[in-house]
């Protein structure tokens, strides 16, 4: 397969998976808020674990490079939300009715979604497999992702059917950065390291400000370290059968 078809197949892979995280919200309009907690640390754990295979020295020698480029995505992160005022947007309200409520969750979820993108794109142009297992790993947070997002639209009264195509819709960004910083990288291998760099950062940033704090008040600290604990041996295991 073409080296940008196997970037598009696996990145488009990766977003469709957040429709799986839709099903547990069939015939349920509004959850309990402990599974929004739990979905969010599961996802948190496999981002960190991405953020981990990504910084891992063997693939990211040039350690300068890396650190700025890291600290651009915090500062590109920020200024996404600054510029978009979404800085302060609380992400898991259930039930919130007003109109631009739905939009902002969906920008947010959108700028969250490429910024994984930007991390299966740097990992596919390292090497296939490599990006194979980064995608997968993301794929499989994507789900509990869904859930979360979903679990905000059915409690506004959005449809199921409309709730899996936005689950999906905001992954889109996933594809698109995926493939932007594929065909960057490849035909500019220096900046590998600031795309690693920014990938991790952005990675790391959306853990701790955006997934954790919130699922805090969900189900608090133990079940938090608990769920991320359980991500990152899931993380292993997918590391061990797929890059063996
Ligand atoms: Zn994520």
């Amino acid at each position: 397969m073409e080296p940008v078809l196997l970037v598009v197949s696996v990145s488009a892979a990766a977003a469709a998976a957040a429709a799986l995280g839709v099903l547990p919200l069939i015939g349920r309009e509004t959850p309990p808020a402990t599974w929004l907690g739990w979905a969010n640390a599961l996802a948190a754990g496999m981002m960190l674990a991405s953020a981990f295979a990504l910084a891992d020295i063997r693939i990211s020698p040039q350690t300068w490079p890396f650190a700025f480029g890291a600290v651009a995505a915090i500062v590109f992160v920020h200024a996404t939300r600054t510029l978009s005022q979404t800085e302060e947007l609380r992400l898991n309200l259930l039930g919130e009715a007003s109109p631009e409520y739905g939009y902002e969750v969906l920008l947010v979820a959108s700028l969250h979604s490429a910024a994984e993108g930007v991390a299966i794109g740097a990992a596919m142009a390292t090497s296939a497999p490599f990006g194979i297992f980064v995608a997968t790993a993301l794929a499989l947070h994507n789900i509990p992702e869904g859930t979360v997002l979903a679990a905000v639209f059915r409690s506004r009264g959005v449809p199921i059917g409309s709730t899996i195509a936005l689950a999906v819709v905001s992954n889109l960004g996933q594809i698109l950065m995926a493939v932007t910083t594929f065909a960057i990288v490849t035909a500019s291998p220096a900046v590998l390291p600031w795309t690693f760099g920014f990938a991790v950062g952005a990675l790391a940033y959306l853990v701790m400000g955006d997934l954790l704090p919130e699922s805090y008040d969900q189900i608090g600290p133990k079940s938090i370290a608990f769920a991320v604990i359980l991500a990152l041996w899931a993380f292993a295991l997918l590391h061990a059968v797929l890059l063996p």
